[in-house]
């Protein structure tokens, strides 16, 4: 299957995500349609055609489909039922069904990513505060509990001190306060990882099975949130290598077309253990717009619509900062520092929290 210029790529979502696919796809001459709920979304400005619908709505998504030759999606909480009804209108969607489903669920995923003999934290399926307790017994404190589904930028997950003393009743109190946190549904517990840094590779695979990976990228996280990458990652050489063949097998494994973004901790001993994984374009890769001749987003449109896959080598050094809530108002100064590329998303409020935009500053690469 391939899309050919002027050709139309359908995509979920209308996030900074969706709206840099959008670029990239117009810069391939083909054209953008989103389909997101929200009227304000940030790809809005930059489509060719937009709908406003539910992701249920069934009489929608089929006209949708109808006028779009491939469908991809800017987020991984896609419901299964979309894809559903995509599918039985025949339309392509890429990445397909199954890196969707083990991506949704963190239990899913864990099992997956060990089942291709790569490593995780230890973890433990908890469902109630029984299987709370049995899952600290068995993997110790501290920890980190997690729902299953829906968690994004650090939000569903809180941390299980290591407990000050052995109160048994200090215990119960800490363990009943982290499962109404998270909102007492479906979780996992995991180890709490004690890593000397973390990392990223983004990856892609084409239609046709070539895969391509990204230099790995050092991440620096705040609150959950990603607060900046770096490449070169200065992590150990067998670090990025076992991160890059990890990777690369886990896109073969998932039949994969398009791009993923793999996240790692690296151990003291230059292991790495796999943290979780997007099916899509990820935030730790933005830095690719500017340093690459083809960013992860090209990327994406290149492996979606069936072209060949671009050459992911980097041309400059660089450091992505993103801009959370107010800090998108220094982008006057920013606009005038040299060798700082800005990225804003055109996000109507600053909320706290919220990613308004990036800043990549490049520099040769030594
Ligand atoms: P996640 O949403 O699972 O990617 O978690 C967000 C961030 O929390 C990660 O990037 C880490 O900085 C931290 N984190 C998540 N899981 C663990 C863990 N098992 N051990 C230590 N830190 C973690």
């Amino acid at each position: 299957m391939i899309v050919e210029p002027n050709g139309v790529i359908g995509i979920l979502g209308g996030g900074q995500l969706g709206r840099m696919l959008a670029l990239a796809a117009a810069r391939l001459g083909l054209r953008a349609h989103v389909y997101t709920p929200d009227e304000n979304a940030p790809a809005a400005d930059v489509a060719h055609a937009l709908t406003i619908g539910s992701y249920t709505d069934a009489e929608r998504l089929k006209a949708f489909g109808e006028v779009v030759n491939v469908v991809t999606y800017e987020f991984e909480n896609v419901p299964a039922e979309t894809v559903d009804i995509l599918a039985a209108r025949r339309v392509p969607v890429a990445p397909g069904a199954r890196a969707l489903a083990v991506a949704q669920d963190r239990l899913v995923e864990k099992d997956f990513v060990n089942s291709i003999g790569a490593r995780t934290a230890r973890y433990y399926p908890v469902d109630d505060l029984a299987s709370l307790a049995e899952g600290l017994q068995k993997i110790g404190r501290p920890a980190i509990l997690k729902t299953r589904r829906l968690g994004y930028d650090g939000k569903g997950q809180t941390t299980i001190a290591a407990a000050d003393g052995d109160l048994a009743r200090a215990w119960e109190e800490a363990n009943k306060k982290a499962w109404a946190e998270i909102g007492a549904r479906p979780a996992i517990l995991e180890g709490f990882i004690d890593f000397t840094m973390e990392i990223s590779v983004i990856g892609a695979r084409g239609r046709e099975g070539s895969i391509r990976c990204y230099d790995v990228s050092r991440n620096v996280h705040q609150g959950g949130i990603l607060r900046r990458s770096q490449v070169p990652s200065e992590a150990p050489a067998a670090a990025t290598a076992e991160a890059a063949a990890v990777t690369t097998r886990m896109l073969t494994e998932l039949d994969y077309v398009g791009v993923i973004g793999v996240e790692f901790f690296v151990l003291k001993d230059g292991g790495v253990l796999v943290n979780e994984f997007a099916p899509r374009v990820h935030n730790s890769g933005h830095w690719t717009i500017d340093a690459c001749a083809v960013s992860q987003f090209e990327q994406h449109i290149r492996a979606i619509a069936g072209w060949p896959l671009g050459d992911p080598a980097r041309h400059s050094d660089c450091v992505m900062e993103n801009l959370i809530g107010e800090e998108a108002g220094r982008w006057r100064d920013l606009s005038g520092e040299a060798n700082a590329c800005i990225h804003l998303y055109g996000k109507r409020e600053a909320l706290p929290g919220r990613k308004m935009g990036h800043v990549t500053r490049i520099s040769p690469r030594k």
